[in-house]
């Protein structure tokens, strides 16, 4: 058995940690760290905290809020210009997985320069990136402890997986209050998004002991949790969930993802697809698609979410994918054939562009474009 396990992140939970945020920044010896965030969270005023209490300890910031959904290559150039020349020492990113994504391309864009295009695939960016300190407002993606970055090329229309191990956030602080804003529908897909990235961690061709741990322990907690944390005021289950969602991110970052991520990173960079939604719509599909290649894991998965605990590998595993399809019934997951723009000439390039996403390799079940095609 061979593998590689890395977990450099410091992780400190506790409910209004933001709001003493300049300690931490100060033990990373930063001194002018730039703030990256999207308007939606600044119009929920979760900025307001971070920015005094980094203001009353006399931390100079600079602010950059144009990050969009799926972050857009153009946008990280952008801002890497904007910072250019002002000696900016780190990042701190405030947002969902869109935010943390464009604050790794950014930090390596701050040091390297050149477009983010240049660093697409793992480890080629020959300088080490700014230090990076992740505050999730979600509870999905687990970016604030993994190596990748995911950003679209608006011209090619697909996202581009940038790794490297020098990204991985030096800390990461879960503030539950955060998430107290998250409106339903987006708790819901991001949550799904987490039990995607448990699920593939688990059931693909990369994992490792460690990641196995990681993954059930997540798969149980947000079987546990989900559903009681989409309400806006409940804030003991949104905290077990952003718990559920760094582990999982974890799990992912020491394994893979597989053929959901594949699918959900193709439409995801065709139509702008929320990614929790895109990751929840096909979560079912390939689960029932890859289960016959590894019945035992899949009965696993099964077993950790409370379902067929003692019945057949099969039939437990079978309940499983009837569980996935009620969860995304219940949470109002949307279908494919409803993503809008949704182009059937598009569907043979999407599956082309599906097999040949980093992933496909570590998906449990050989996968062809016809495969994706059939899904
Ligand atoms: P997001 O960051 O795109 O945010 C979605 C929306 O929710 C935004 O409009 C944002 O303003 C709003 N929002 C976020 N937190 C809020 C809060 N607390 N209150 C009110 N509104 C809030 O969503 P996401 O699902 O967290 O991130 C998706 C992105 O993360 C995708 O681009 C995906 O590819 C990427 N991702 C990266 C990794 C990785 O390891 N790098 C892993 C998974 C996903």
């Amino acid at each position: 058995m061979n593998f590689e396990f890395m977990f450099p992140t410091k992780v400190v939970m506790e409910k209004g940690i933001r709001k003493r945020i300049s300690q931490y920044i100060a033990d990373l010896q930063l001194e002018k760290p730039l703030i990256i965030s999207d308007h939606g969270i600044g119009e929920a005023g979760m900025l307001h905290d971070v920015i005094e209490d980094l203001g009353q300890n006399h931390i100079r910031t600079s602010i950059y809020l144009d990050v969009k959904p799926n972050p857009k290559d153009n946008d990280c150039h952008h801002c890497a210009q904007e910072i250019d020349g002002k000696g900016i020492d780190g990042i701190i990113a405030l947002g969902g997985g869109s935010v943390i994504d464009t604050a790794k391309a950014v930090s390596i864009l701050a040091t390297n320069g050149g477009t983010i295009k240049d660093y697409e695939g793992v480890n080629v960016a020959e300088k080490p990136p700014l230090p990076l300190v992740c505050i999730p407002t979600t509870a999905g993606t687990g970016s604030e402890v993994t190596s990748w970055a995911v950003v679209t090329d608006t011209k090619q229309q697909y996202k581009m997986a940038i790794g490297d191990e020098r990204m991985i956030p030096k800390l990461a602080l879960l503030d539950a209050e955060l998430l107290v804003s998250l409106p339903p529908a987006i708790a819901a897909s991001t949550g799904l998004d987490a039990l995607t990235h448990a699920i593939e961690a688990y059931t693909c061709k990369a994992a490792n002991p460690i990641s196995d741990a990681l993954a059930l322990y997540s798969i149980t907690l947000i079987s546990n949790h989900l559903s009681d944390s989409i309400n806006l005021g409940n804030i003991e289950h949104k905290e077990q969930m952003l718990v559920a969602s760094l582990v999982a991110g974890a799990a992912f970052g020491n394994a893979d993802t597989a053929a959901v991520h594949c699918l959900s990173e193709a439409i995801g960079g065709r139509y702008d697809t929320p990614h929790g939604e895109a990751n929840a719509m096909f979560l079912p599909f390939v689960f029932e698609y890859n289960k016959a290649a590894d019945i035992k894991r899949h009965a696993d998965v099964a077993r950790a979410m409370g379902v067929g605990i003692h019945k057949s590998d099969e039939e437990a595993a079978n309940r499983c994918v009837a569980k996935l399809f009620q969860w995304n019934e219940a949470l109002n997951i949307p279908r494919f054939h409803e993503v809008p723009q949704l182009n059937e000439a598009d569907l043979a390039d999407l599956a082309t562009r599906a097999f040949q996403n980093y992933s496909n390799d570590d998906n449990v079940r050989h996968m062809e474009p016809e495969d994706y095609l059939f899904i």
